[in-house]
């Protein structure tokens, strides 16, 4: 499903009323990739704001024992079709990170993050583009927030390495993206694999202990 930006750019010169809100999304979503929104790699500081609800109870596949709750974030653009899962760290708290997500002024956003027990928070649907990635690159193709889930841990995991119910929280989550869109093992990224040089999260530990994880529930 590519975007006809070229009918676009024609309403927007010649017939801007014409334009439908799927074409302003996708004009948007062209706009946000050029600001290079993503995770920051400085610790989000928790806006002052009222304690949010902390949202709907979610279904999770039977043999995933952690809880999952669906809370939108603002910080979100149109369609996607994901190929990707990107491992983040939010060098921030946890509860510090969601109170971030959920600001609209943050510009940023993950599909999910993990808590220390292993129960997660969703803040955009995993077929729409969240803001975590930024400028990225991976096998030629630029911009993995139009091609990529977020998945993050809290905190800097160079200095706290994810608990076992973390790594296996992640993990799990992996197999059901990658069951639902046909994604490799190998479609499991770093954020500093695709923005090298630029980021260098999650640590190399924590991704092989993902992935380790993942080749284990598999059964490889
Ligand atoms: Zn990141």
């Amino acid at each position: 499903m590519s975007t006809d930006y070229t009918t676009i750019r024609w309403k927007l010169m010649n017939k801007p009323k014409t334009l439908t809100k799927k074409d302003i999304v996708a004009l948007t979503d062209l706009i946000t990739e050029k600001l290079g929104y993503e995770a920051p790699d400085k610790p989000p500081k928790a806006p002052k704001k009222k304690k949010e609800s902390k949202g709907r109870k979610q279904a999770t596949p039977k043999d995933d024992p952690y809880q999952e709750v669906f809370k939108r974030s603002p910080n979100q653009g149109g369609a996607i079709t994901p190929k990707y899962i990107v491992i983040h760290d939010s060098y921030g708290s946890h509860d510090g990170t969601r109170a971030w997500i959920l600001d609209d002024a943050s510009n940023v956003s993950y599909h999910y993050l993990i808590d220390s027990k292993g129960n997660r928070t969703q803040f955009v649907a995993d077929r729409k583009r969240a803001w975590h990635a930024g400028k990225s690159k991976w096998k030629g193709k630029t911009g993995l927030n139009g091609t990529s889930i977020g998945v993050a841990f809290w905190g800097n995991t160079y200095e706290r390495t994810p608990n076992t119910k973390e790594i296996d929280s992640c993990a799990r989550k992996c197999i059901y993206l990658m069951k639902k869109f046909n994604i490799g093992i190998d479609g499991i990224l770093t954020h500093a694999m695709i923005a090298p040089g630029r980021k260098t999260d999650t640590s190399p530990e924590t991704h092989e202990k993902v992935l380790a994880k993942v080749r284990k529930l598999l059964g490889d």
